[in-house]
């Protein structure tokens, strides 16, 4: 047994685990692969062991591996996108995780009407307030998501966040619950077309707490593929 199937395998236990501990169904979790930086090779054993959904983080990389791997997969925009980028994505990926601004919104908006088809995206909330990430405050996330209530190709489907990097999880529950109630709050705000049930959060460091705390999807990238080298170009 290879790496990657051994740690899919410790993984997914951890999974069911965290899930029996909060009392949820495990077909309520989601995991995505995060297979940035990796290679195609590796993708391939993740999907040998039944895995569907692959998130990454730079758009060069979503097209060159959708252009290689044919099977029909579910590939997650996770990163930061610049808006000129935008028009690669709808086709490609079933979910972009980052929206963060009105501008990425109205882009996203026009060219998944080119493409006549509508895409499914999550808020990025920065809820620990970190200067180094990307994202809304939780005090601005409900009124942006007002505005772009209203376009009509992007499905607003939840938030998500990444919590800060950490060797002790439970420092980070206190995030992970206040993303799942800023959701809660601001689906009893009633706004048109609005009706979230998406959380993305929990990364290797931090899983476990993440799916106790409500995540739906956790994206999971060296936890399953080892650590990351970013000294070579693949
Ligand atoms: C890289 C990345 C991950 C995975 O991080 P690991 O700590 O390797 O699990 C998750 N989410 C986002 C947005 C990322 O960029």
């Amino acid at each position: 047994m290879g790496y990657i199937e051994e740690n899919l395998k410790e993984v997914e236990a951890n999974i069911q685990k965290a899930c029996d501990r909060a009392g949820r169904d495990r077909k309520e979790v989601t995991l995505i692969c995060v297979s940035k930086t990796k290679p195609v090779s590796d993708i391939r054993q993740a999907m040998e062991c039944g895995q569907t959904y692959f998130g990454e983080n730079k758009v060069q990389e979503i097209k060159d591996k959708t252009t290689e791997i044919t099977e029909s997969l579910h590939w997650h925009m996770i990163g930061h996108l610049q808006t000129n980028k935008v028009k690669y994505l709808p086709g490609r990926v079933d979910m972009i995780h980052s929206v963060d601004n009105i501008s990425l919104a109205g882009e996203i908006e026009k060219q998944a009407a080119k493409a006549g088809l509508v895409m499914d995206v999550l808020c990025e909330v920065n809820v620990a307030g970190e200067d180094t990430k990307f994202g809304l405050t939780p005090d601005a996330t409900a009124d942006f998501i007002k505005e772009i209530a209203s376009l009509s190709h992007i499905r607003v489907r939840g938030l998500m966040t990444i919590a800060p990097y950490t060797d002790d999880p439970e420092s980070n529950r206190g995030y992970f619950r206040t993303l799942k109630s800023l959701m809660t709050d601001i689906n009893a705000m009633n706004i048109p077309n609005i009706s979230m049930d998406t959380l993305s959060m929990g990364m290797t460091g931090d899983y476990e707490v993440a799916i106790e705390e409500g995540a739906t999807f956790v994206r999971v990238g060296t936890g399953i593929f080892g650590e990351r080298d970013y000294s070579k170009k693949n």
